[in-house]
């Protein structure tokens, strides 16, 4: 799967063919965001959100009301769901109730029609459920934790990647913190992967325990920053690249170069109405070379040093 190449100079927006009700539905009100609004940039950022969203179970947040209004989290396929969006069985449950995924731009736009505010997805595909493609870490900043050392934190985490042989790649959540991401050749199953992301952040908080936790149930959180490797587990996932947050100001999770990670770009800087100029004047992807960078979890040290 390649990752989304630069948009020519300036691409039409893809074409619509699922039809929306009630696309003047208020989503994001302070914004004037609607149902619509949501679909046009869908439709704008398409080539650049399709690979981390389409082939892969999905978890969705779903706001019919809007960011206001109740929301659910939803894993699971439900009744009279939109023809576009696919059913995935999931191989270790074929009896359970199905999941969620999507093919396609029209599958995307099912989503919208579905009041899905933010697209969560595993960090495997559904080509090879057992096998993640990327580690998601997720730095969570406590209360009272400045920015810079957020910014820190991802460089760091990149550098303890790049020390095990990964590439490591940087997003804003569109919330409060950043996720560093490193894409897998699919080899290591779920266990290992979650291993290693343990282990990687259980050494962060060991080497800095005055910046860094590595476990949530600590109260110890305020003023130091969780590295949560949770996201690394079957079944768990992050919000996509590109996707929409259904938070005040209409931000996005947006990928960084690392050049451009700096005290100057916070967590929620690029929202849904500033990211289509972002792509439109980039001179190229912020995530080029992604999948080629794709690398093997190493085998533990151990086992390796035995092997020879
Ligand atoms: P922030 O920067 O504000 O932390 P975030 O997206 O990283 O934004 P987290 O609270 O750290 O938010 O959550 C990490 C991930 O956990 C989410 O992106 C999502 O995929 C998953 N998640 C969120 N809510 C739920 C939930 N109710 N049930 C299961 N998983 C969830
Ligand atoms: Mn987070
Ligand atoms: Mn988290």
């Amino acid at each position: 799967r390649e990752t989304a190449k630069p948009a020519a100079k300036h691409p039409a927006p893809q074409r619509r063919r699922v039809r929306l009700t009630h696309p003047d539905r208020l989503y994001w009100p302070e914004e004037g965001v609607t149902k619509e609004g949501l679909a046009d940039y869908h439709a704008e950022v398409w080539r650049w959100i399709a690979p981390w969203i389409t082939g892969r179970p999905l978890a969705l947040l779903r706001c019919p009301n809007g960011i206001d209004g109740e929301r659910f989290f939803q894993k699971h396929a439900w009744k009279g769901l939109n023809p576009h969006i696919s059913l995935l069985r999931d191989p270790k449950e074929p009896q359970g109730e199905p999941l969620i995924g999507i093919e396609d731009l029209d599958g995307l736009m099912g989503l919208v029609q579905s009041a899905a505010l933010e697209i969560h997805p595993w960090g495997a595909t559904a080509a090879d459920w057992e096998r993640p493609d990327m580690i998601t870490m997720d730095l969570d900043p406590g209360e009272g934790v400045a920015w810079p050392l957020v910014v820190e934190a991802a460089r760091e985490l990149r550098r303890r990647l790049e020390d095990h042989g990964l590439a490591g790649f940087v997003k804003t959540s569109g919330g409060k913190g950043l996720h560093v991401v490193a894409p897998l050749r699919p080899q290591a199953e779920w266990p290992a992967v979650k291993a290693f992301t343990k282990a990687l952040a259980d050494a962060m908080a060991a080497d800095d325990p005055g910046r860094y936790v590595s476990t949530i149930s600590k109260a110890r959180r305020r003023g130091r920053i969780l590295i949560d490797y949770l996201r690394n587990q079957r079944g768990a996932t992050a919000v996509a690249a590109y996707s929409t947050r259904a938070r005040p100001g209409a931000a996005v999770s947006a990928p960084l170069r690392w050049d451009e990670l700096d005290a100057g770009i916070g967590p929620a800087w690029f929202t849904l109405q500033n990211m289509p100029t972002r792509l439109a004047t980039l001179g190229s992807d912020p995530w080029d070379g992604f999948r080629a960078a794709a690398a093997p979890l190493e085998a533990p040290r151990s086992r390796r040093r035995k092997a020879g």
